[in-house]
């Protein structure tokens, strides 16, 4: 696979521009490999660049029913943060915060990291208990961030009102290197450099059945015919109850839509992300200049990838009363995606109860912020039967009742 550099820009001018390889081949699927990824999306496919780059393991096919990164990775309102509770949660995002700092060199593909801050606001004195505790957690985590008062969220988002009609804002929990980053690319570039290493990506393939022999996964069929493979690691989000019913169990995990909308672009206003979590609206401002704005997620099991109606209007009032200068804004676009939810709003990175298959899913309305480093974990537990920085997700906890209880860090927010 060729460099992308500003000189390839440069010589590419003069020859105009027909030196320009496809960003991945798609080639038709073998008989065998060794693993199988189920759902190219940017769980998936950071998973199988991590099994080839920490691991060797290249004799990889990632399977995908639609096209790459058409589910939640392409959907999502892009906020990346690692300030949770839990320890366990907060060295798995911070690991992936950590990897989404060099990630455009490590891939060579701009995925547009913009470490641009995030607050969290506290509007009700529980919220300001809980981040200041969550604050103190960070720090003994190594997270770096910070309880700040109402006097410096101001001076950080100018346009915001601190009195709220409802709620006003008595601080926030701020992250300084906390961002976005361009949801597509990062599924565009973690797919170029699988392919580059030799690595089969099978777009228009969707897999419905998971062939068993004695306890273990031969295999997967497909609509394209059947597959084998040594090992099998299912990432399919919101798809995660049909393929855990496929191969013969079942999981802890609620599907439902979560939705997002986008306005007109506008001059720059907003130079960070904002979640106020208690009057419910996130927001951001693209590159373009669009308001990316987060809602909330539907309180019904559904698989409609719309969201229900009433839920625009609740964003829309919440961050009208957080932002009044955005009250005249249109709406441009809005849409929804299937988001995996288990009760303890944390994620499922798992043996299964198939020798040789693997599950990583759970990652609810937060995963987008994950995806480096739950590749990076994930492979090395498929890679070697253990990863650090799964051991606390595994399946079994719900049994147990070994909860990682994240629901005042990702209950609502993203
Ligand atoms: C509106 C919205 C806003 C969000 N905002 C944020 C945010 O700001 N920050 C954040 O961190 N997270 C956010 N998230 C969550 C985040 O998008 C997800 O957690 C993350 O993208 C999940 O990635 P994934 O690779 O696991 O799943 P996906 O990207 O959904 O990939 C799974 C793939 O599996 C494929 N698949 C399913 N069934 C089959 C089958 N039978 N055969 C083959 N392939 C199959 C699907 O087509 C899909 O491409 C948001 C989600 C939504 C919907």
């Amino acid at each position: 696979m060729k460099r992308y550099s500003a000189f390839a820009v440069v010589r590419e001018a003069f020859r105009n521009h027909a030196g320009w390889e496809k960003a991945w081949v798609n080639p038709e699927p073998r008989d065998k490999y060794d693993v199988i990824i189920i759902g190219a999306g940017g769980h998936g496919l950071a998973t199988a660049y991590y099994l080839g780059k920490n691991f060797g393991i290249t004799d990889v096919a990632i399977i995908e029913k639609g096209w790459l990164g058409g589910g939640n990775t392409g959907r999502n309102t892009t906020i990346i943060r690692s300030n949770y509770l839990q320890d366990g949660s907060a060295a798995i995002y911070e690991k992936a915060r950590g990897l989404y700092e060099t990630l455009s060199q490590e891939l060579n593909y701009n995925v547009m990291f913009s470490p641009r801050g995030v607050i969290m606001l506290a509007q009700t004195q529980h919220e300001v208990r809980g981040y200041r505790r969550t604050a103190h957690a960070n720090a003994l985590q190594g997270v770096s961030t910070e309880f700040i008062s109402p006097a410096r969220v101001k001076e950080i988002v100018p346009i915001i009102n601190l009195e709220g009609p409802r709620y006003p804002v008595l601080g926030g929990l701020w992250q300084a290197r906390g961002g976005t980053a361009r949801h597509d690319a990062v599924a565009w570039g973690y797919a170029r450099a699988c392919s580059s290493m030799g690595m089969h990506i099978i777009q228009k393939c969707e897999v419905n059945g998971i062939r068993q022999h004695e306890g273990k996964v031969a295999g997967i069929s497909t609509i394209r015919g059947d597959i084998g493979c040594g090992k099998l690691g299912i990432v399919v989000a919101g798809h995660s109850g049909h393929l855990a019913d496929m191969a013969g169990f079942r999981l802890p995990i609620e599907s439902v839509t979560l939705q997002a909308l986008v306005s007109e672009p506008i001059k720059p206003c907003m130079d960070c992300v904002v979640m106020a979590n208690t009057v419910h609206g996130y927001m951001s401002q693209s590159d373009k200049g669009e308001m990316v704005v987060g809602g909330g997620a539907d309180g019904h099991v559904n698989y409609t990838q719309r969201g229900s109606f009433h839920h625009i209007e609740e964003t829309a009032r919440a961050l009208v009363e957080t932002f009044p200068m955005i009250s005249r804004l249109k709406m441009l676009r809005q849409w929804g995606g299937i988001v995996d939810m288990t009760g303890d709003r944390s994620p499922i990175l798992s043996r299964t109860p198939l020798e040789n298959a693997y599950i990583n899913c759970g990652w609810g309305t937060g995963g987008f912020k994950a995806i480096p480093g739950s590749g990076w974990g994930f492979a090395e537990l498929m890679a070697r039967g253990y990863s650090p920085l799964c051991a606390d997700f595994g399946l079994e906890r719900f049994k147990e009742g070994r909860f990682v209880d994240e629901s005042v860090a990702a209950g609502v927010a993203h």
